[in-house]
């Protein structure tokens, strides 16, 4: 492997991390903080993200990966609005929905982020490794 193909690879790991946070920001909650550690789930996606931008300036640096247009960016929030527009119609992606699980989210996000709610048998469901 060369110096390259290793940054790269590190890449794709950063990206997978962000991808791991998002998810148990989804199952657990953004305010949630697991076991043994002091970050929010929306603090440890950010610091994954930074991790990511982190590796890609560095393949930046090394002109391995160019850098980015900002219209490209905007054309993106541009494509995930009309497609979150469009989910709307489908009728996947609801006000009343996203209302609603807020709602029931919120005492346990509040718990969670307390981080003194757990039970030992929660705990045990939301080991520190997971
Ligand atoms: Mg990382």
């Amino acid at each position: 492997m060369t110096e390259n193909e290793h940054l790269l690879e590190i890449v794709a790991e950063e990206c997978v991390e962000v991808a791991q946070r998002i998810s148990k920001a989804l199952r657990f909650g953004t305010s949630e903080i697991q076991p043994n550690q002091p970050y929010t789930n929306a603090e440890r996606v950010m610091h994954e993200y930074a991790d990511l931008i982190a590796i890609v300036e560095m393949c930046q640096g090394r002109s391995l990966l160019p850098d980015v247009e900002r219209w490209r960016i905007e054309e993106k929030k541009a494509k995930i609005d009309r497609f979150l527009q469009y989910a709307r119609q489908c009728g996947t992606v609801t006000e009343a929905v996203q209302a609603t699980n807020a709602a029931n989210r919120a005492p346990l996000d509040q718990g969670c982020s307390q981080g003194i709610s757990l039970t030992a048998a929660q705990t045990a469901e939301r080991p520190s490794g997971v």
